[in-house]
């Protein structure tokens, strides 16, 4: 049982400073309420992209208006996508996580932004495909600007 409630927090694997991201950088977020949720080993980091199968780096991609995942070379990405999603929301499951931080704008870990789909780096209203999963399947997705809220909401759950 405590096994199973190991980890509190699920996070964008890039947000971790993991060299995950399409364009092969570093996107570490250095807050103080990382490095406490670090320390108590709260976190569990998952890349859906490289889960399902991508490599790093690998060319941008952004969902269509269809709701496949395509390169601008018009690659269909769709499948590794998918399957990325779902092996984070199976993590998500495993150890009973009801909270994820993910990284805004991305077309896997957006949760109020993402790309239009036209390669344009302009931004639309949207969520990629795993906060989508995670959402439908109950676990509350933050992006990486709303810390403060993610310790709200745990001490919620902690009330319940
Ligand atoms: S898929 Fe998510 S975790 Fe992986 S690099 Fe993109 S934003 Fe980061």
């Amino acid at each position: 049982m405590r096994e199973k409630n190991r980890y509190k927090i699920l996070i964008s694997a890039c947000l971790l400073g993991e060299r995950v991201r399409y364009d092969g950088k570093i996107n570490m977020l250095n807050h103080p309420l990382i490095d406490s949720w670090l320390t108590q080993g709260w976190l569990l980091s998952s890349c859906p992209e490289v889960c399902g199968g991508l490599p790093t780096p690998r060319p941008a991609a952004e969902i269509q208006k269809d709701g496949s995942i395509k390169t601008q070379s018009g690659e269909d990405l769709s499948d590794p996508f998918k399957k990325g999603a779902e092996h984070t929301l199976a993590l998500a499951v495993k150890f009973n996580i009801k909270v994820a931080i993910l990284t805004d704008k991305s077309p896997s870990c957006g949760s109020s932004q993402i790309y239009n789909g036209r390669f344009e780096r302009s931004l639309i209203d949207g969520q990629g495909l795993t906060t989508q999963l995670l959402e439908a399947n109950g676990i509350k997705v933050f992006n990486q600007f709303q810390l403060t809220q993610v310790q709200t909401y745990l001490n919620s759950l902690k009330c319940t």
